[in-house]
């Protein structure tokens, strides 16, 4: 394992305290999006959205590391709730990785110093994991461009300010003509899609988002014209650890809540931590998290310290996420119906498991990568 300096250890204090001041927050009244628009504004508001943004663009400037770190321990206080946060993190990095215009700067400030809320707008009906499909349509108009095109699942749809879409002006080019534009949320032809009625990944909102007809300037096209494709593969890259400090924060949770109810319920005169059959397994997945911890720590430090790091993002994500799975099945199967008669933070978790399997990729795409590597 690794030691955490100083600051790592004051950072992860803070955040362990922001969790405390916040959960109340998460169980209030309100429907999903105020509830969304709240839990993303306190996140905000602590800069924890920003925490790889530069100091000059008023973020925190810190490391890949010590943001998977803070992330592990934020999702072991708030299980599910960070991935609002994280798609800001994710669009701040598609952004930060372009070269720039005094829009793209403006708008990465206004991420880092007024908490403007972004979504990541890939996925349609007819591309998910095969990006090259994206259909929805741009073209020049004058000096600016007009969009078309529905995006099926956008985390923070209702909430944000700006999105960043992903569109092609020539599908017969596959990768060669995707594009991503800064799209301001507000602008006419932009429509929200209903809230999707998930209950999992706490505290965020999510749903469709069409654009009929949106006229956009010029300067709202991130990098080069053709480039928004490998653009998008380094902020991904670059963004599957950090998913995965967030599954090994929310494994950890189930481990703990685990290992408190088999500590305390008895069966057959015995309390269950005393039967091997029980505690082998969770010795087996109590290893499986700290590999994962250190899958995801090895794959930040790489960053961190400009070495390759394309592999080991991918196995780190497919690997805690596997890990999160199996511990939060686990963890149904041990707590028996109090999975469900009782606070059901470990039924959550489960579905959050199932949801974050997804996120950034699937396992597949996860093996695709890293068998792409070898
Ligand atoms: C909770 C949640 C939030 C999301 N948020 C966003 C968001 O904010 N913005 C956004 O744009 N998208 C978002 N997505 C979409 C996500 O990126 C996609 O779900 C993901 O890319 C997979 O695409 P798909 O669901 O269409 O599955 P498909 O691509 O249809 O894949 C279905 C299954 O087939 C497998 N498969 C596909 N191709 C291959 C292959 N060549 N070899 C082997 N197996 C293969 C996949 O691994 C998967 O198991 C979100 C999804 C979820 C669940």
């Amino acid at each position: 394992m690794i030691d955490l300096t100083e600051e790592q250890t004051n950072l992860l204090d803070s955040a362990r305290s922001f969790a405390r001041k916040t959960t109340p927050d998460l169980e209030g009244a309100g429907d999903m999006v105020a509830r969304a628009r709240n839990l993303f504004a306190a996140y905000a508001r602590a800069g924890y959205h920003a925490l790889l943004i530069e100091k000059q663009a008023g973020g925190r400037g810190l490391d890949y590391l010590s943001t998977g770190l803070i992330y592990e321990t934020l999702s072991h206080e708030m299980p599910g709730t960070l991935h609002g946060p994280l798609t800001a993190v994710h669009c701040a990095e598609m952004i930060g990785n372009a070269s720039r215009n005094s829009l793209h700067e403006q708008i990465l400030s206004s991420i880092a110093k007024e908490g403007l809320c972004t979504g990541f707008c890939l996925t349609e009906a007819s591309a998910g994991s095969d990006i090259s499909a994206i259909a929805t349509l741009v073209h020049k108009n004058g000096t600016g461009f007009t969009l078309n095109g529905t995006k099926s699942i956008v985390i923070n749809h209702a909430i944000a300010d700006t999105f960043i879409v992903f569109a092609t002006s020539s599908p017969e080019k596959g990768r060669a003509g995707i594009n991503a534009f800064l799209v301001d949320a507000t602008l006419p032809g932009v429509h929200r899609g209903k809230p999707l009625g998930v209950e999992r990944l706490r505290g965020s909102v999510m749903g469709s988002v069409t654009f009929e007809d949106v006229r956009i300037p010029g300067e709202c096209l991130l990098g080069e014209e053709g480039s928004a494709y490998l653009l998008f593969m380094e902020t991904l890259d670059k963004g599957r650890p950090l998913v995965a400090s967030s599954c090994v924060g929310e494994a950890s949770r189930a481990l703990d809540l685990i290992v408190d109810h088999v500590k305390s319920r008895s069966q057959f005169g015995k309390t269950l931590s005393s039967f091997q059959g029980v505690s082998f397994e969770l010795a087996e997945l109590s290893t499986r998290l700290a590999a994962s911890r250190l899958l995801y720590q090895d794959a930040l430090m790489r960053i961190d310290q400009g070495l390759p790091f394309t592999m080991e993002s991918s196995m780190a994500k497919l690997f805690a996420c596997e890990t999160l799975c199996t511990i939060a099945g686990f963890g149904i199967e041990i707590l028996g119906h109090r999975s469900i008669t009782e606070p059901d933070e470990i039924l959550r978790i489960f579905y959050d498991a199932q949801l974050l399997k997804s996120i950034d990729g699937t396992a597949n795409v996860q093996k695709m990568v890293i068998a792409s590597q070898l």
